[in-house]
């Protein structure tokens, strides 16, 4: 040991391993790809810099000596380290997510959730979009899809249908009980919510699912702001509104309808009563036209009409209607007064072109018989006390204004007169300013004003979001608002606000804290976290099958017309299935374990700070199990040394040399081509995406899983490893470092042992049904034959059941207990070696650089059956817990005329046999003896199937 100071504090510390080790054992943050502790390091990727009194220099080649002082994120040693990662990024060429997922303004995980979509994974789909935004059944219908003006898709043919995929999902999830989130214990901090609208939804929901109570303030007398006083239920069913907010309000909120804030209570009792206040009332004051005759009977605003036809109010209106505006709201207003029977016209100063209504909103209305009438403007509104004639101008289109459409000019003297009993007003909304002030918050051209990190109004404590900030706006982009808003609230609530906005800021300057508080962590992720992207044109996708998108046909036009019935109908599920297929999975499939993404945005680095020529390498896809894109390499060399030193298989090396450098089989060869037993640890060991599993799902996801420890059932070696799982999708096996094995052989990570049974059980090698497996147990005198696929306290449990039954009991399993330990093996120089390597993998890393030879051994491997011999001897199975059965005394097969076998059964049984599923292996939990004698945990993935319950 010697005395080193680390960032300021003295401490021991080991001589002989690299400093970098030591640091990451006592928890300083040290960024690192290109070493692991296995080899010897080489300090290439320039990463874990630290300074010292001599200087900066890499942390994983130098070794602690007496007095030596470190720093490990001085300014300069950050600096460093940015300029490191961003040439790295430099020569990446790859995208981190799909742009989807970048287009949503809530950054929901498109590609994850379409990826469930495509498995028929409804509920688990909703989960995952929940992450991010709520009231996915609203959205489905109503949601202007910025996914899809996104999606890569549109650089073949069409995009992907999303918002309809996510419908499907929503609906289905709404209909077969809704997927509801855990809530945590309370914090004891209560927010009031003033609003429910989307924005004030999404903020109570995430502020519930954080554990604070929540209240909602509501002024009407439901929940929905603009989702139900605004949108017409043609296009957003009543009862779909319902019950996706019931999703969101059964959470635990309190909600107090018919209660408007500065009506019914102020803001200084909500201040004092709550820890935060959040103001989600959005923009209903509607923007006047300021002409002659606009006060007149007969002239109303959008959103008031819309309002009162919504709460089911009667508003008269006459035969003919003009409606003025050429947003969304303006076809909703000419839509209905269409469907209360009226003939309506739209009047709109732009071409349509200009038109910021969506397409199809217009499309929809024109086919239902709306008219328009485009460059024209109202300049006068006439009438004996009540709309008579409205008196229009024509107009012309010059430069482009501030909004980047071209402006509108009237045409002088273009003047004409049109007959009407009604004119609509649908020309823009904002938020009340007056009533803001009278509060003390500050706004600015019809929006209130907050700090655009914090959503903090000019009030401490007091937050806003939705189209109260925004303007008007979408659902998506309310909701997105009230999200972030609950995650400030959090933050607040915790004292960190300020720290958090500064992290936000410039991450760059304060990786300390966001390393060492994980509410800081969570958030940069959340918020602001790298994402790198490809520059791709058509020409990039000339190779990709065209597959036409899934379309529905709309209610007809004629139906539609006098009716409030929900115009468009959802797709199939075949069709939902196929259409998620389309899906071109543009997102990395490592973006929740890339070392450089994380790094990247850790650092804040720049993917363009240094410009240049990049690499453009062609996909080996030729391996059955893992694709290579050294587009995505950054030449750490990790995989290199691990295959040629570690494995002893050689199966990549540098090619190349300077700037085209790549990593590869040797020249002429593809991955497909190689022979190695541990080809799927490149996958764990490559820190970015460039090695890649391709896992057997119609869609691979990623999806961010849990790591659950627990060890390999392929054979006795019994290797500790991790299955990831997400939402109970057993999504692939992992090496652990923490493990005796270290590294993974390919059968356990592709041959998915741990995911495999028997379906059902089988009588005489027939599948038979569970109710004849059962009358067999109950009216047959068998024996009970255990294998060992059962952990040892399966194999304590049926032990125990057949004493105290009388049954007799034994396994089908070979003899032979190892005598040696896994040091003895470590340490030996010269094995006797009997096993088939093939089947024991893991024995090439175990035995490499050993003698193998057969007198004068230190050791003796041996594939059972067999005995031990007179050195230490590890005895070989192919069952994992054959070593467990053996120690349990269970061996060797009673005479009987029918036989219960609880596994697999290798070999033969006379008489009659009942075969029983042993479970799913990712589904148990227990113990399980090694070959090695080593008693090692089974980790349970998932819940599932246990043979025992048969027998309880
Ligand atoms: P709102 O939805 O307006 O909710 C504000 C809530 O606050 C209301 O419930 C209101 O009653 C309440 N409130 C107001 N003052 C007080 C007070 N003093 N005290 C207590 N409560 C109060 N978006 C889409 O994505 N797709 C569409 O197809 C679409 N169509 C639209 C059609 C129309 C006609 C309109 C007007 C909007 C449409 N939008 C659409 C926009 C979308 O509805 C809004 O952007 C969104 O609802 C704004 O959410 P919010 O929570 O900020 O405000």
């Amino acid at each position: 040991m010697v005395r080193v100071i680390i960032n300021g504090k003295e401490v021991d510390a080991p001589e002989g391993k690299p400093l970098m080790d030591f640091l990451r054992e006592i928890g300083e943050h040290v960024p690192g790809f290109c070493y692991t502790g296995e080899l010897e390091p080489y300090g290439s990727c320039r990463l874990c810099l630290v300074k010292t009194q001599r200087g900066v220099t890499t942390s994983c080649t130098l070794r602690p000596m007496e007095g030596l002082s470190v720093e490990t994120l001085t300014d300069e040693v950050v600096s460093m380290r940015k300029t490191a990662l961003e040439l790295i990024l430099s020569d990446h060429y790859g995208d981190c997510i799909g742009p989807c997922q970048e287009g949503c303004p809530a950054h929901s995980d498109v590609q994850g959730y379409l990826a469930l979509i495509a498995m028929g994974k409804y509920h688990e789909a909703v989960k995952l979009m929940k992450e991010k935004y709520i009231l996915p059944a609203v959205l489905g219908r109503v949601c202007p899809a910025f996914c899809e003006d996104a999606c890569r898709r549109n650089l073949v043919e069409e995009p992907l249908a999303i918002r309809q995929l996510k419908r499907f999902a929503a609906d289905y999830d709404l209909e077969h009980g809704p997927w509801m989130p855990e809530i945590p214990p309370s914090t004891g901090k209560r927010v009031a919510v003033v609003g429910g609208g989307p924005a004030g939804l999404a903020c109570a929901y995430y502020l519930r699912t954080m554990g604070h109570e929540v209240t909602i303030f509501e002024a009407m007398p439901e929940l929905g702001g603009m989702m139900r006083y605004g949108i017409p239920p043609y296009r957003l069913p009543r009862d779909v509104l319902d019950k996706d907010i019931a999703t969101v309000i059964n959470t635990g909120i309190e909600v107090r309808t018919n209660t408007a804030l500065g009506r019914d209570i102020t803001l200084e009792e909500l201040r004092e009563k709550y820890d935060a206040v959040f103001l989600g009332v959005g923009a209903w004051r509607s923007r006047k036209m300021g002409i002659p005759g606009e006060d007149l009977d007969g002239v109303m605003h959008g959103i008031e009409f819309l309002r009162k036809v919504n709460m089911g109010e009667k508003v008269e209106l006459g035969e003919r209607v003009i409606v003025v505006g050429g947003g969304n709201t303006a076809m909703d207003v000419a839509r209905t007064a269409l469907r209360l029977g009226a003939k309506v016209t739209v009047v709109y100063r732009r071409s349509r072109a200009e038109m910021p209504a969506n397409e199809r909103e217009v499309e929809e209305a024109e086919e239902e018989g709306v008219e328009f009438l485009f460059l024209t403007n109202p300049v006068k509104i006439l009438g004996d006390g009540r709309v008579e004639e409205v008196e229009l101008i024509r107009m012309k289109l010059g430069e482009p204004d501030a909004s980047g459409r071209r402006r509108p000019i009237p045409i002088e003297g273009s003047n004409f007169r049109v007959k009407a009993d009604n004119v609509i007003l649908a020309i823009g909304q904002y938020c009340d300013e007056e009533f803001l002030k009278s509060l003390g918050i500050e706004a600015k051209r019809g929006k209130a004003l907050v700090d655009e990190i914090t959503l903090q109004t000019s009030i401490e404590g007091v937050f806003a979001g939705g189209d109260l900030v925004l303007g008007p706006s979408t659902v998506i982009e309310s909701i997105a608002t009230g999200r972030r808003a609950a995650i400030m609230i959090d933050l607040y609530l915790k004292g960190k606000l300020e720290k958090a906005k500064a992290v936000l800021t410039e991450p760059v300057k304060h990786v300390k804290d966001v390393v060492e508080d994980e509410d800081l962590y969570r958030v940069l992720f959340d918020l602001r976290p790298y994402n790198h992207w490809k520059k791709v044109t058509e020409k990039d996708y000339e190779h990709v099958e065209r597959k036409p998108r899934a379309k529905v046909k709309l209610l007809d036009p004629e139906k539609r017309r006098r009716s409030f019935e929900e115009v468009e109908p959802a797709l199939t599920e075949e069709q939902v299935l196929k259409e998620a297929e389309r899906c071109m999975s543009c997102g990395c499939m490592e973006v929740f374990r890339c070392k450089l993404r994380e790094y990247a945005t850790l650092y804040d680095a720049k993917q363009d700070a240094f410009e240049g020529e990049q690499n453009k390498f062609e996909l080996d896809e030729s391996h059955p199990w893992i694709t290579l894109d050294n587009n995505k390499c950054v030449l750490c060399g990790q995989c290199i040394n691990f295959t040629h030193e570690v494995a002893g298989e050689g199966v990549v090396d540098y090619l190349f040399r300077g700037f085209k450098t790549m990593i590869s089989p040797p020249l002429g060869e593809k991955l497909g081509d190689m022979d190695g037993r541990f080809i799927g640890e490149l996958i764990d060991i490559c820190p970015v995406g460039a090695i890649t599993e391709k896992l057997p799902f119609i869609k691979p996801g990623p999806w961010k899983t849990k790591a659950v420890p627990t060890v390999c059932n392929g054979c006795s070696f019994a290797c500790e490893m991790n299955i990831e799982v997400y939402d109970g999708i057993l999504v692939r096996a992992s090496s652990r470092a923490d493990s005796w094995n270290l590294h993974l052989c390919d059968y356990c990570r592709f041959g998915r042992p741990w995911a495999e049974d028997l379906a059902q059980p089988l009588l005489n090698g027939e599948p038979v049904s569970w109710e004849e497996a059962k009358k067999f147990l109950a009216e047959k005198s068998y024996a009970l034959i255990l294998t060992p696929e059962l952990t040892n306290e399966e194999i304590v449990f049926f032990k125990e059941f057949a004493e105290r039954k009388g049954i007799p009991i034994g396994a089908m399993v070979e003899e032979g207990l190892s005598t040696a330990t896994f040091e003895d093996i470590r340490k030996a120089k010269r094995v006797l070696l009997k096993a088939d390597v093939e089947k024991f993998p893991l024995l090439k890393i175990l035995l490499k650089g050993k003698e193998i030879v057969e007198e004068g051994y230190d050791v003796a491997v041996l594939e059972a059956p067999a005995q031990p011999l007179d050195v230490p001897t590890l005895i070989l199975h192919e069952g994992v817990n054959a070593a467990g059965l053996l120690r349990a005394g269970i061996k060797g097969i009673p005479q009987s005329d029918a036989y219960v076998v609880i596994g697999r059964p290798k070999g033969e049984l006379k008489g009659e046999v009942l075969v029983l599923p042993a479970g799913l292996w990712a589904e148990k939990a227990g113990t399980v003896t090694n070959a090695f004698n080593m008693e090692l945990k089974v980790g349970r993935a998932r819940e599932g199937f246990s043979p025992v319950e048969l027998f309880q």
